[in-house]
């Protein structure tokens, strides 16, 4: 067995890292309370090369394998979630369906430039009325010669709404299966098409500095050929995707656990009461040995799911664990973390304070923890 990453893991990981603490940390607090994408920033992660990691350089991508784009990730959630959640959506459920699903032209036409960062894809999956229970997307999608109209509405769609955005990913009805089953097909909607409109949601908990959106679709047409892969297959590939996905967020919940650690470790080892650091008071210094060694498991576990995924094993069962393992590690982290700085936890001046409340998203994000419970139950054959 050998747990150790290659050279070029290892330095990018290190560019990553400088670039967070360098370009995203200074600003990281204030965009979060002004509730600001930065384009600024998320120019400066396309040229860093972290938009189209896994996508092979024959579209503009640059050809790493999952676990390189895992460790970004988890660099920049390391930092901050806002932009962690940019990059895991842009790359994950953006550019992931269009470079697994999409033919060759579809892949031409939209991969560099969302590779490159220039312009950013949204997921449209999520609906007022099929969240969790997403099979029962209401958003419907109708064939009126060689144009599909589509009418419906989606919520919560992160990078759908920003001044870069090209176009969403929207999965519709298209129709229904012999067994009376909804038949299921996802569709290319580009930005500025008549009768669809992307808002912007406002008052976020967390990740605001990320954007995140409602979408609308009225009598919305577009071509036949928008159609991403065959008819009927949109919620395998939906589902494929959210697999690819979970493993971004598990690297958002490590990434973010271990911010959390540092400033946590620098805080008590700092902070004197009693005439001594509050590290040394051995209730203290469990919290920091708990979090230290959950977060170590947390990197086994999502790193072992990353390497099924590029060795070609089946992972969902791993990806499943490892996101809800990696967003649990951090709800407990963040929780340490604010608890070792006493009130100044709970002020802005902190990070900590964002890290409690970005944390909050791995646990509904991609599958809430119940619902990755159930997949695992599944996985494992109990129900
Ligand atoms: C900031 C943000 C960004 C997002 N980005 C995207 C995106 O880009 N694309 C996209 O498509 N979606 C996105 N989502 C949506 C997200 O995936 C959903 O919010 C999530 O899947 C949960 O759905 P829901 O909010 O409708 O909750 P519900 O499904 O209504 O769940 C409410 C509660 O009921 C529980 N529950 C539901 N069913 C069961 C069950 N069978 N057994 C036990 N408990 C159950 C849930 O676990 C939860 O605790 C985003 C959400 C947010 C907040």
């Amino acid at each position: 067995m050998d747990f150790s990453l290659t050279m070029e893991q290892e330095i990018l990981r290190k560019s990553v890292r400088d670039f967070a603490e360098k370009e995203i940390k200074p600003k990281a607090r204030e965009l979060d309370e002004r509730e600001e994408f930065s384009y600024e920033t998320c120019r400066a992660m396309g040229e860093l090369g972290l938009f189209g990691m896994f996508v092979s350089e024959e579209y503009a991508g640059q050809g790493l394998d999952y676990i390189s784009y895992i460790i970004a990730v988890e660099e920049i959630a390391r930092i901050d979630g806002s932009h962690a959640a940019t990059i895991a959506a842009g790359n994950s459920l953006g550019i992931g369906p269009l470079y697994y699903y999409g033919n060759e032209e579809q892949k031409r036409k939209y991969l560099p430039k969302l590779c490159s960062g220039e312009m950013l894809w949204g997921f449209g999956l999520t609906e007022p009325n099929a969240g969790s229970d997403a099979g029962n997307t209401q958003t419907q999608a109708v064939l009126d010669g060689n144009e599909w109209v589509i009418n419906g509405s989606k919520i919560f769609i992160t990078n759908a709404s920003t001044d870069i955005t090209a176009g969403v990913t929207v999965l519709a009805r298209t129709g229904i299966r012999e067994a009376g089953k909804k038949e299921l097909s996802c569709i290319l909607v580009e930005t500025g098409t008549r009768g669809f409109e992307a808002r912007p949601m406002h008052g976020k908990l967390m990740w605001r500095a990320s954007n995140t959106s409602e979408l609308y679709f009225d009598d919305c047409r577009v071509p036949e050929d928008n159609r991403l892969g065959p008819q009927g297959e949109g919620f395998h590939q939906m589902l494929g995707t959210l697999d690819g996905g979970r493993l971004s967020i598990g690297a958002m919940g490590l990434g973010g656990a271990q911010g959390c650690f540092e400033m946590a470790r620098r805080y008590a080892t700092q902070r004197v009461q009693f005439g001594k650091p509050i590290a040394s008071f051995q209730v203290n210094s469990f919290k920091l040995a708990d979090m230290a060694m959950e977060i170590e498991l947390a990197r086994l576990l999502l790193y072992k799911a990353c390497w099924l995924r590029d060795n070609h094993k089946p992972y969902a069962k791993e990806a499943a664990m490892a996101k809800l393992y990696c967003s649990e590690v951090m709800y407990r982290c963040a929780n340490h973390a604010v608890q070792l700085h006493g009130g100044y936890g709970l002020m802005k001046e902190y990070d900590v304070e964002r890290f409690y409340r970005d944390q909050k998203l791995l646990e509904i994000g991609e599958g809430t923890s119940e619902i990755q419970r159930l997949v695992i139950s599944r996985l494992i054959g109990v129900i």
